[in-house]
């Protein structure tokens, strides 16, 4: 029998991989109901509680009224109306770059800027660790693809010095299931020394780090002649939808003409700029956002410790705890969620295997005393778990 979808869904269950959607019921905040249930949640990439601000909510209104909803078109056709227009101009003024052009989502702005930019003869190398969105463009792209160890500037400087045609080095600013940032003024570097162009998908980034919000090449003060295309996405930090590639006019123009992830597809819905020129606004001029989320990082990070767990290498609002086994993610997770806590539990493949995690993530929102109880939860779910052997591995 071909398709035997049922034994492939039993198999992912049992090996403890089966993936469900919680049901969000209230909006994107701290307090939120989720299937059926109050519960306090660490898990959302809302970094700086954007998502459902009254002004972002006033301006995405004020523009369907305007505006109304459906983008109608490519924005090639009929469907670059004005707010697209403006949202550009101002992301460009906001990244330092000559010009941005905004795409729908995250994994489209990759998809069209990797595969606009190499193709057969060329070569791609990324990072080991990238977002999947990346890892499926360099095998779209039909260039040359490898990966090079994790943020490893002499694992990638080998593998540049055999790279032929136009190369493209990829790279997540802030990788998104450890936190951690890439080595930019070291890899940019590298990359420089054989005429080597480097991407970064900066999505949990902006917003959270630089003094204006402006990421990681704010965070590095990195230009354009070291990151020639810089992504950005708009669902995170920024509270709303869709992404942006920044870079020189050429490179524009080139994603315009050539990139079929953005010529294919319709614009999206107008109001929405309008939410994003809002959000852009309030995430560059409230700096307050970014300080109290340090704060609270710093908190979690020393009662972690105290706890004894296992954090990565991370200074963002992505603070996972290393379990290890899938089975004991999901062990640590359901017995958070039984006492009101919701934290989302990354298993393989999103990560390599026996590396299986907590990814809390931390919000502009949440205040210090909603810290301080993930934290005397988390130590008393931990000790328990601590207590029972490990049963796979
Ligand atoms: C979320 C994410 C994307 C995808 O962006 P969407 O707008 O959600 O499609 C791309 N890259 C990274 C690193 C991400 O974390």
């Amino acid at each position: 029998m071909c398709f035997d979808l049922q034994s492939r869904l039993a198999a992912r269950r049992a090996e403890h991989l089966y993936r469900q959607r919680p049901l969000l019921e209230t909006p994107q905040q701290p307090e939120a109901t989720v299937d059926g249930e109050r519960l306090l949640a660490f898990c959302s990439n809302d970094y700086l509680g954007l998502a459902n601000h009254p002004e972002v909510i006033a301006a995405m209104q004020q523009g369907a009224a305007k505006w109304g909803v459906g983008g109608g078109a490519s924005h090639l056709v009929i469907g670059h109306s004005t707010p697209h227009h403006e949202l550009e101009e101002a992301l460009a003024e906001f990244t330092g770059r000559p010009r941005a052009l905004l795409f729908s989502t995250g994994y489209m702005a990759n998809l069209a800027a990797v595969t606009a930019l190499v193709g057969q003869g060329d070569t791609v190398l990324e990072d080991r660790l990238n977002h999947a969105s990346l890892l499926d463009a360099g095998l779209l792209s039909g260039a040359r693809f490898s990966r090079y160890l994790h943020n490893d500037a002499e694992n990638l400087g080998k593998r540049l010095a055999k790279a032929s045609g136009n190369t493209l080095v990829v790279t997540d600013g802030v990788f998104s299931m450890d936190g951690d940032l890439a080595d930019l003024p070291t890899l940019c570097a590298e990359a420089k020394k054989r005429n080597a162009w480097v991407m970064v998908d900066d999505a949990h980034g902006f917003g959270p780090l630089g003094g204006s919000g402006g990421g990681i090449v704010e965070h590095f003060g990195l230009g354009i002649d070291d990151v020639q295309v810089l992504v950005g996405t708009l669902g995170k930090a920024f509270g709303t939808a869709g992404a942006f590639v920044a870079g020189s006019e050429e490179l524009i123009e080139t994603l315009i003409q050539f990139a079929r992830p953005y010529i294919y597809t319709t614009s999206q819905p107008p109001a929405v700029a309008c939410a994003t020129l809002k959000s852009l606004e309030l995430l560059r001029g409230e700096s307050w956002r970014r300080e109290h989320l340090s704060r609270l990082i710093a908190r979690f990070r020393r009662g972690a410790a105290d706890i004894g767990l296992t954090l990565m290498d991370s200074s963002t609002p992505i603070q996972p705890i290393l379990v290890g086994s899938s089975e004991r993610a999901l062990a640590l997770s359901a017995a958070l969620k039984a006492r009101g806590i919701l934290v989302g539990a990354i298993r393989p493949p999103t990560v390599p295997v026996g590396s299986a995690r907590l990814r809390v993530t931390f919000s502009a929102l949440h205040s210090e005393a909603q810290v301080e109880r993930l934290l005397d939860i988390l130590a008393e779910c931990w000790n328990r778990l601590a207590e029972e052997p490990e049963a796979d591995a």
